[in-house]
């Protein structure tokens, strides 16, 4: 339950998201909000006081980029097609919740079943409890088009503007799009960019006019340059595919479309972490096949490309396809890693996971801060995540809106 009497958090390692740093503070939370930032020593007497001593507080994470359908196995295309509506919907809130004990407090779906939204309109139902949830829905996409089995399927202008009206009706808060192909839908290449121009300006004016983030899956290099033009919020992976002679994927980065997404403002997400057992077992492979060659040689590539992309001064956002292969609900730290690993100083690296995140699903004015007025959703580390993002990995405490779901103590009196 939300307290509704106020209680007061202290450590000496309180995060500061305008100076970029830890540093001695007093939250008063009250109700789902935090209420006041005070000096460490200001905290009244009498007050209900939990004092997390040098231990680091922050905001909870975000995860820009989620499939609360997929079941993060070897196999989630697979598993998803042997599930109904309802068994799937089961899924989703375990997903959901496992993200929220792990540190998550926010996470954005980018593409499930038509069924999952009930999670957006009754979270009160939810038999876990849940994060805070921003659902897509089905995706928008071609006929045949990347995850066309979700049932997000367009055919011209008319039906983009119906499925945001019913997307909107049914509780969703983002709206997707397929701007090219994927990986795991059959029959659909990556490689491909299937809407044209006008039709992308329409779903951002759409979401605009109605303040709904957009994102845009673009794996295409065109896919890339078309989304950017549009000025979607987030672009998601920024793959920069082209389909080599022998038929292996291959990314080919460019500097002008690069250029092209800078000057558009729109954040990107790169998933770096997703599927890390998998490409694991393929470092261990002794004679590796052209594809698993290929596999490994295009994730040196990926975080590549990511280095020159924050070196252009892009807006990073935290997000890792959880959900789909081997990526459970529970590693959003570990997207947190490899971006500091492929180039982001571990500050900005933080502000991906909260207020950059945040600002790409235009909520950045009540979370991923720890101010006045902002929710109460913090986390609490036994070590300093700028050292070692690791750190951020199954926090000591989780607080979402007010209310402690991981490490509830008895509070102390100051
Ligand atoms: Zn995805």
């Amino acid at each position: 339950m939300a307290n509704s009497t106020p209680i007061w958090i202290r450590s000496h390692n309180v995060w500061n998201e305008r100076a970029g740093r830890f540093e001695a503070a007093a939250l008063r939370v009250e109700d789902d909000k935090i209420v006041a930032v005070a000096q460490h020593g200001e905290v009244p007497d009498g007050a209900e006081l939990t004092d997390f001593g040098d231990d680091y507080v922050m905001p909870g994470l975000l995860n820009t980029h989620v499939h609360l359908d997929f079941s993060g196995s070897q196999t989630p295309l697979k598993d998803f097609e042997s599930e109904d509506p309802a068994e799937r919907l089961l899924r989703a809130a375990g997903n959901a919740h496992r993200l929220l004990m792990s540190g998550c407090t926010t996470a954005r779906d980018c593409g499930s079943h038509w069924t999952t939204l009930a999670l957006a309109r009754r979270p009160d139902l939810s038999p876990v409890p849940l994060p805070r949830l921003l659902l897509s829905g089905p995706p928008i996409t071609v006929p045949r088009g990347h995850l066309h089995f979700m049932h997000g399927v367009v055919r011209d202008d008319g039906d983009i503007i119906a499925h945001i009206d019913r997307l909107q009706r049914e509780g969703g808060t983002s709206v997707k799009c397929m701007v090219s192909g994927g990986q795991m839908t059959p029959g659909s290449k990556p490689e491909d960019t299937v809407f044209e121009q006008p039709s992308l300006d329409l779903m951002t004016a759409e979401s605009r006019r109605r303040s709904l983030p957009s994102v845009a899956h673009v794996l295409a290099t065109e896919s890339v340059r078309r989304a950017a033009l549009a000025r979607f919020d987030s672009l998601e992976h920024c793959a920069f595919f082209e389909r080599l002679p022998n038929g292996l994927i291959n990314r080919n980065y460019d500097d002008e479309v690069a250029l092209v997404l800078r000057d558009s403002g729109s954040a990107m997400m790169a998933n770096l972490s997703t599927a890390m057992p998998f490409l694991e077992h393929l470092r261990t492979i002794e004679a590796p096949t052209d594809v698993q060659a290929n596999a490994l040689r295009q994730f040196d590539k990926m975080i590549d490309n990511f280095g020159k992309l924050v070196r252009l001064g892009i807006p990073m956002v935290c997000g890792n396809d959880a959900g789909v292969n081997e990526t459970p609900f529970d590693s959003t730290w570990l997207e947190v890693v490899w971006m500091i690993k492929a180039g982001q100083a571990p500050v900005d690296a933080l502000r991906s996971a909260t207020i950059g995140a945040a600002r790409a699903l235009l909520i950045d004015n009540h979370v991923g801060r720890l101010e006045k007025g902002y929710s109460a959703d913090l986390i609490v580390l036994r070590g300093n995540p700028l050292d070692d993002a690791a750190n951020l990995k199954s926090p000591a405490f989780v607080m979402a809106r007010g209310t402690v779901y991981v490490g509830g103590q008895t509070a102390g009196h100051a």
